[in-house]
């Protein structure tokens, strides 16, 4: 099967001409538009982005709100940092099972380190993830559903922000779930709330396998 992109040899870089819709963005001086083959720019994408985690001062972020997509996201630069090579440790706190992107991001396990912890192991978690954090093994941590986990009396918020004042200065880290608490937002340098304009949820449309969960 032909992959997404066409070419196999992933040589030439090949130019076609913009429709005539009055717009040059994204043109070269001839108002043409680079065609570029996806595995030649993953060759010449990489060598560039390894060791950059370490030279980076690193940022927390946090992704909270009712609406779809936080855990989602998280995976998604989860995959984004090891794909410029990067080491990533994710930790899932209080699901009551491991995600499908467990079974995903296994597939990386030479760069991703995914750990699940409910129950009795919530308190292993908070110590292996202040491991993970303080380390400076990690480039990108993940916490995902730790804002939760006040709200579900799995640790307290003070545990949280311990946490967060745990990661090593070049560590970005991210904190997954609804409920995020002040204190936790405070020290964030990057929030986004999903917002809820819709969710099927709301239609008795439960967690699926490969959608939610
Ligand atoms: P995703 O993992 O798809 O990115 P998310 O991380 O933003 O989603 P979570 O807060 O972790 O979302 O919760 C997702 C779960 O909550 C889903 O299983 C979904 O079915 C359920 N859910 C969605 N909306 C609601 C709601 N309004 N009330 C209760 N549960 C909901
Ligand atoms: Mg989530």
């Amino acid at each position: 099967m032909r992959r997404r992109g066409g070419s196999q040899s992933g040589s030439q870089k090949t130019y076609q001409r913009r429709k005539s819709d009055g717009r040059s963005r994204g043109t070269n001086s001839h108002g043409m538009v680079p065609v570029v083959c996806w595995e030649r720019r993953v060759v010449e994408i990489l060598p560039l982005q390894y060791g950059d985690a370490e030279a980076m001062p690193g940022y927390v972020h946090v992704y909270t709100g009712n609406g779809k997509g936080k855990t989602t996201a998280a995976m998604g630069l989860a995959l984004r940092a090891a794909g410029a090579g990067w080491n990533v440790f994710i930790a899932q706190f209080g699901k009551p099972s491991p995600s499908s992107e467990v079974q995903a991001l296994s597939r990386f396990s030479d760069r991703i380190k995914v750990r699940h912890y409910t129950g009795a192991c919530v308190e292993q978690g908070l110590v292996e993830s202040k491991e993970a954090l303080a380390s400076g093994d990690y480039g990108l941590v993940v916490l995902d559903e730790a804002n939760v986990g006040p709200m579900l009396e799995m640790f307290g918020v003070d545990e949280l922000i311990d946490l967060l004042d745990a990661r090593e200065a070049h560590v970005e880290l991210v904190v997954t779930g609804r409920y995020a608490d002040p204190a936790v937002i405070e020290r964030a340098d990057l929030v986004t709330e999903m917002r809820e304009v819709k969710h099927y949820y709301q239609q008795g449309v439960l967690a699926r396998v490969g959608i939610e969960r």
